[in-house]
């Protein structure tokens, strides 16, 4: 691999901004990143001149069941590979599969496959070039969440909170799962939130009918995170603030939000903002096997989804899922609350990896973390992706344009 020196006009690390930046790498790893006139690249190492571009740390999806006309819970090698392109195509450099609501036999089995695959991602260095993004891990999405709040979720395989099963799902993932949705207002749900916060995994509420007094045990409990803020659960009301009022107005929670501007409208969005502020706002997509492909009839887990106008819905006309990508999420993030691509920036790489743990590793331009990189130009399209240093999309050679190669060093 070698020694690697990625020149840009402009770097967020995300929280702060490089100018005329230079970030070295090592077999993959940074190794150093600051402004050109301070370091120095080593003799030998070969120059990335990636110009008037914009380098940032690869973006980061924690909640996505799929795309390009896969879904996650295939766990097969043609649909990671799909998958994990689509994603990179998007600047993604790394996200959890995510599955969702089925019997589970169907889920254990999804658990099986998709642990082999992701701990085969964690090993293998040419990874990126074959299938792209890497998967991280599994966020179970389901199956024990409220029938009264299911979503798209099939509610004829809604299961009651048990520890018992769960532990079953993470001996099938096999240290792959990384984050639960879950109900914690069911019975046994903070039971199995106390059990998952044991065994290490992160705990978000969602797809949940909990009371404010509910979601503040659970907080309380470990619960870290709630799943797609507004979506999927008891309304707000002024008498009745519910999981949402809690999520508003509770510093140790953070907040996902599918920013499409169909899922929730920029009203909202900007009351998530200034209620959460940034630091505790990160974007999903939610995005299913439609996501990069013509409307039309596509597999959401277990259930068919009609796309029209890019839209997911159920038959019962419920929002499921999305075409949304998560460059896309961020630009209209910073379109709904008038602020720049570059504060937000954080909302899809800073904050997932720290949700998932994985800070000092992922999300981040700093020595020590993988060389994962999006480049974007100067209207926040993704024009490369870098996976472990290595490009994984090459932008079509279009004269006078974009990044060269050049020898210097
Ligand atoms: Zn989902």
């Amino acid at each position: 691999m070698g020694t690697f020196a990625f020149y840009a006009n402009t770097i967020f690390t995300p929280l702060d901004k490089i100018r005329d930046g230079l970030v070295l790498v090592e077999d993959g790893v940074i190794v150093k990143a600051g402004a050109r006139r301070h370091l120095r690249a080593p003799r030998g190492a070969t120059v990335v001149d990636l110009g008037d571009h914009i380098l940032a740390p690869g973006l980061v999806d924690i909640h996505t069941h799929g795309a390009a006309r896969h879904d996650s819970m295939e766990a097969s090698e043609a649909a990671l590979a799909a998958i994990g392109r689509f994603y990179a195509s998007h600047g993604v450099t790394s996200y959890l599969s995510t599955t969702m609501t089925a019997d589970i036999p169907a889920t254990l089995a999804a658990a099986r496959g998709l642990g082999g695959w992701i701990r085969h991602a964690q090993s293998s260095r040419d990874w990126p070039e074959r299938f792209g993004a890497r998967p991280l891990g599994i966020h179970f999405e389901g199956p024990f969440i409220s029938t009264l709040r299911c979503g798209a979720q099939p509610k004829k395989f809604v299961h009651k909170p048990s520890v018992g099963t769960f532990a079953r799902m993470l001996e099938a993932a096999g240290k792959t799962g990384r984050v639960i949705t879950l109900a914690p207002e069911v019975e046994g749900g903070l039971d199995l939130l106390r059990y998952a916060r044991r065994r290490g995994v992160r705990v978000t509420i969602g797809h949940s009918d909990a009371t404010a007094g509910e979601a503040e045990r659970a907080i309380a409990a470990g619960a870290s995170h709630a799943t797609h803020v507004y979506n999927a659960m008891r309304p707000f009301s002024h008498r009745d603030p519910g999981i949402i009022g809690a999520v508003l107005t509770d510093d140790r929670i953070s907040a996902e939000l599918i920013c499409d501007g169909v899922h929730v409208l920029p009203e909202a969005v900007r009351l998530l903002v200034r209620a959460k502020s940034l630091e505790r706002v990160l974007l999903v997509t939610d995005s299913i096997s439609a996501a990069g492909m013509p409307d039309g009839r596509y597999r959401l887990g277990t259930i068919t989804v009609q796309v029209r106008g890019g839209i997911c819905r159920t038959r019962g006309k419920n929002l499921a899922g999305s075409t949304l990508t998560l460059d896309s999420a961020l630009r209209n993030l910073a379109r709904f609350i008038g602020r720049s691509e570059a504060e937000c920036l954080r909302c899809a790489t800073l904050n997932p990896a720290r949700i998932i743990g994985v800070e000092k590793n992922k999300g981040t331009i700093a020595p020590g973390a993988d060389a994962d990189f999006a480049v974007f130009d100067k209207h926040w399209k993704v024009k490369q992706t870098f996976i472990g240093g290595i490009a994984v999309l090459p932008e079509r050679s279009r004269a006078g344009e974009g990044p060269k190669r050049a020898g210097r060093g």
